[in-house]
């Protein structure tokens, strides 16, 4: 009866919490490790213009090439390393690395190509961050009008003096601002124009549902593709996976769109051949 069910329910739980604790610890001791052994690597996904379909700049993906468990992606293990303070370190590889590609990719002989990295909360709001990123320009000798920080609305909005100031320094050196995932985070409309923003992400959320039609769902990213564009902000939608979606994208303005439809994120030798054509 329904207090033995109610004990079960109780024990099928805490098994269940129990195995994700475990498989947790497991994963932050190995990451305590991946740095120093050299086990993360960046893929590059290209974002594409959808009228001439030329790669406009490609967005940095972490991968983490596990001696046994493979590659491992990051809905795995970034949220982790955000819980444990491992993605300060982390991210700092990131930068670094991505600035490194970008002036190898230069060296090589490619026209400069913008690369967008990815933000997390933690690394967005640690006090030395602008220091260390501008630092980082400065010793890899790439142009800061080379780079994109995508970040998410949550971000954004946890401290919106902060953030609006931080942007602001960024923007100042040339640094460009994505807004990420837009349109899951907070409904607040109003920092939109409280912040310098220079492109907004439709999340692929939006994208997949799209059936062709303006029906509810075709009609908010056709909106958000206009608000964009009033605001005079690039929009690019992420995710696309066919041709219908490209097609009402094109229709409804959308300027550029990044998805396995063009692309996976694929490795810096592969995207290198990409750039060249
Ligand atoms: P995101 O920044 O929104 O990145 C887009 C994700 O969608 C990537 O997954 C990408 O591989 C995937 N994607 C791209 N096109 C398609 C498509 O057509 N269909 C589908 N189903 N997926 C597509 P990934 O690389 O697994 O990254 C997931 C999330 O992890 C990222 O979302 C970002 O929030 C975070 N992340 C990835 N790399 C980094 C990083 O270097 N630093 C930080 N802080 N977070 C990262
Ligand atoms: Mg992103
Ligand atoms: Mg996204
Ligand atoms: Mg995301």
């Amino acid at each position: 009866h329904a207090k033995e069910r109610g004990r079960n329910n109780y024990q099928f739980f805490s098994q269940d919490m129990n195995a994700r604790a475990v498989e947790r610890q497991l994963i932050e001791t190995h990451l305590r490790l991946a740095l120093e052994r050299h086990e993360f690597t960046l893929h590059y996904q290209p974002k594409l213009d959808l009228e001439s379909c030329r790669i406009t700049g490609v967005e940095a993906l972490l991968r983490w090439n596990h001696p046994e468990w493979g590659m491992t992606l990051p809905e795995r293990f970034i949220r982790i390393a955000e819980e444990c303070g491992l993605i300060i370190p982390i991210g700092r590889w990131i930068l670094r690395e991505a600035c490194a590609q970008s002036v190898r990719w230069r060296d090589s002989g490619l026209a400069p190509v913008s690369i967008a990295i990815n933000v997390s909360a933690l690394e967005f709001r640690h006090r030395d961050f602008f220091t260390h990123a501008t630092a980082v320009f400065t010793s890899s000798g790439v142009a800061p009008a080379c780079l994109q920080l995508e970040l998410t609305e949550s971000v954004l909005m946890r401290d919106v003096a902060a953030s609006a100031e931080l942007l602001t320094k960024f923007k100042a050196i040339g640094v460009e601002i994505a807004v990420d995932d837009f349109g899951t985070g907070y409904s607040s409309l109003s920092y939109l124009n409280q912040f310098p923003i220079d492109v907004l992400k439709i999340d692929q959320s939006f994208v997949r549902a799209i059936d062709g039609t303006l029906d509810g769902n075709g009609a908010i990213v056709s909106a958000v593709i206009g608000m964009g564009r009033s605001l005079n902000q690039r929009v690019i939608a992420e995710g696309i996976e066919n041709a219908t979606q490209l097609d009402f994208l094109r229709l409804h303005g959308c300027s550029e769109g990044q998805g396995y439809f063009f692309s996976k994120p694929v490795d810096a030798t592969r995207m290198r051949e990409m750039l060249l054509g």
